[in-house]
């Protein structure tokens, strides 16, 4: 029997899940006992792009156990330099949101393990934000913020630039 075709978990069973998008690696008796929960922990975290240019982008990223999924738990910016064909990420988390709760997590090899929350978070970074660049190179500046985040709602800006522009014609 071919071993890629084997359950990753208990390696007996033939693999037949998850159906769709790409080889099923896991058995019927495994996914339903443990794994379907486990895989959860990432689809618990939802990332929601809100700006987009050519060169940037900004991301909210909400987890359905902070304030039921209303207020977002990290916003995110990805800067693309396009010269170095890099990508700098930045994201500032909320304080409020346990980083540091560990969780039973599933990778795609079929391994499985407690990781904390972060460790979560900076999977989707990676496989959801960074892979739709696809830069060559990629660096992240992850902070949490202690306090508040403070945010100032969209607000018209008196254009001084411009009257002084008018003074000087
Ligand atoms: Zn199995």
């Amino acid at each position: 029997m071919n071993p890629s075709s084997l359950c990753k978990v208990c390696k007996k069973q033939d693999a037949v899940l998850p159906e769709g998008g790409g080889a099923p690696r896991f058995c019927t008796k495994c996914w339903d006992t443990r794994l379907r929960q486990l895989f959860k922990e990432e689809d618990r975290f939802r990332i929601q792009r809100v700006m987009r240019t050519a060169e940037a982008e900004k991301y909210f990223i909400y987890h359905d156990d902070f304030e039921g999924g209303a207020t977002a738990v990290a916003v995110a910016f990805a800067l693309n330099d396009r010269a170095h064909d890099a990508l700098e990420v930045s994201a500032f988390l909320a304080g409020k949101f346990n980083w540091h709760e560990s969780v039973p997590f599933l990778y795609e090899e079929g391994v499985e393990c407690e990781v904390e929350m972060m460790d979560v978070l900076l999977g989707i970074i990676e496989n959801e934000l960074v892979a739709g660049w696809r830069p060559c190179h990629w660096t992240a500046e992850i902070t949490v913020a202690t306090d508040e985040i403070f945010w100032i709602d969209s607000r018209d800006r008196e254009s001084e630039d411009k009257d002084e522009a008018d003074d000087k014609a």
